[in-house]
């Protein structure tokens, strides 16, 4: 499998330089999968559905071909995932997809730990250490320092916002060891992504160090995380009647989104054959995805904090990939934008928790209310020309670019997979705000707290980042 440029379609590159480079050097794009390969039949049909494992090595071997021999893939898929993503049924038609077993409580386990693992394998016939740059809003830091942690030959520098994630989620980032550090800036997340890309397009620094990147935008942790969305659908599907007796239901999921990594693993997975109608792109208030579905116009902003923090992204990097694979006609016939504020977000919390007895977490109680809403009227007042006024929350768009499972929503057709993609215990005071009670915290989660603060200070500045990688690494 070859990848391209999302600057420049002519310029494709092998699997491994793809991971190895992180974006492309040259012009700045992503890289993608020039086809995308289908899944075979006897695996979308097997009854009962393979294991997490074995729909992982299947669709892996699809995208790396013979990059990494059989052998040496199914070792490192059996070594990331100990763990698995579990379907919770939360009502008759509403399913609960956790990808919060893994060691950091959030979804972003998934594909750092494959990323990690595959670069590790390639950097096996290097001299030089490879650094790892990595930006973080919340999860991805503490999920990508915990999947490299202890791996020779690499290093990894984790950027964070500080003051601006949740006391936890900055324990988590700041008491790494060894092969990773943090530095903890002044500023916010897309200060810390800008800092990182400048690293990446600066040729002198690049000479000295060979640098990459583990950000959502690397295609090695893209690829991983649809694993659980094939694994996940075939779950549903096969309980799915017993549940609500909807003949052929439509599946729609749900993807609390920042930087749309998530959501664009998910639209891979659609396209390889998995069983999924359609998705809800739910955002918090930075909603620069559902009103480019609305608009048809993209336009990136500032970001603004909320308590869904992890998914407070105004320039979302993974754009590029999806209007490289859409437009944004095609774009809306697939999916539909909602968007949230934090006083919605509290009520969501509640909501679910009274209505189902399920702890949620604030990022996946977006992604509850979005498809709630949704399922229960939002939708079908969309079709009957009731949009939702600009500037406010809730189902974006009109009757004319509504999706195309639309008209399936309003039949009761639609059965819904939210992805829940942190541990509620990873923000317990929200939800005890919320609830009135603390989600109970799991044992990994709790060890972290009583590890010292290693972090560095670092300024928003380039240069004096730029003086700090020379002088550290
Ligand atoms: C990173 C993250 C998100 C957003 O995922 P993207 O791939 O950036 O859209 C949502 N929820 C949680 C808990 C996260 O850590």
């Amino acid at each position: 499998m070859l990848y391209s440029d999302t600057r420049d379609s002519s310029r494709q590159v092998s699997f491994r330089t793809a991971v190895m480079e992180g974006m492309s050097h040259k012009t700045g794009g992503l890289y993608m999968p020039v086809t995308i390969p289908q899944l075979s039949k006897s695996l979308v049909y097997r009854n009962p559905v393979p294991s997490f494992r074995d729909i992982a090595f299947e669709t892996a071997k699809l995208y790396i071909e013979d990059e990494i021999p059989e052998g040496d893939l199914m070792e490192i898929i059996v070594d990331a995932y100990p763990f698995a993503a579990p379907v919770a049924p939360i009502d008759r038609t509403t399913y609960v997809l956790e990808l919060f077993h893994g060691p950091t409580c959030a979804f972003k386990d998934f594909g750092a730990r494959f990323m990690a693992r595959v670069m590790a394998f390639f950097n096996r016939d290097e001299n030089d250490p490879l650094h790892i740059l990595v930006a973080t809003s919340g999860d991805t830091g503490s999920a990508v320092g915990s999947a490299f942690h202890g791996v020779p030959g690499i290093d990894v520098t984790i950027l964070y916002p500080t003051g601006r994630i949740s006391p936890l989620q900055e324990k988590q980032l700041s008491t790494f060891d060894e092969n990773v550090r943090a530095l903890a800036v002044s500023g916010s997340f897309d200060d810390c992504q800008k800092l990182v890309k400048t690293a990446f397009t600066d040729e002198s620094l690049r000479e000295k160090l060979r640098l990459s990147s583990a950000n959502s935008i690397n295609i090695s942790r893209l690829l991983p995380q649809s694993f659980y969305y094939i694994h996940g659908a075939l779950l549903v599907h096969q309980r799915s009647w017993h549940d609500n007796k909807i003949d052929q239901p439509s599946l729609i999921v749900t993807v609390p989104s920042g930087n749309f990594g998530n959501l664009t693993s998910g639209l891979l997975a659609k396209k390889m054959g998995a069983p999924i109608r359609g998705f809800i792109a739910a955002t918090n208030s930075n909603h620069t995805i559902p009103d480019w579905l609305s608009s048809g116009q993209y336009e990136a902003r500032p970001s603004v904090a909320t308590l869904s923090n992890a998914m407070d992204v105004g320039a979302p990097s993974n754009y590029e990939r999806i209007a490289a694979m859409y437009t944004v006609e095609e774009a809306r016939r697939i999916m539909a934008g909602y968007w949230l504020d934090d006083d919605g977000t509290m009520e969501a919390i509640r909501s679910c928790y009274d209505r189902t007895g399920y702890i949620i977490d604030p990022h996946g109680a977006v992604g509850w209310k979005a498809w709630t809403d949704t399922r229960d009227g939002a939708m079908s007042r969309l079709l009957a020309g009731f949009s939702v006024p600009e500037g406010m929350p809730g189902l974006s768009g009109g009757r004319d670019i509504a999706p195309e499972w639309a008209a399936d929503c309003s039949a009761k057709k639609c059965i819904g997979m939210i992805l829940e993609t942190a541990h509620p215990a990873k923000f317990g005071d929200t939800v005890k705000k919320a609830i009135g009670r603390e989600p109970s915290i799991p044992e990994r989660l709790e060890k972290v707290l009583a590890l010292p603060d290693r972090s560095v200070k670092m300024d928003a500045d380039y240069t004096a980042f730029r003086e700090w990688l020379l002088e550290t690494l």
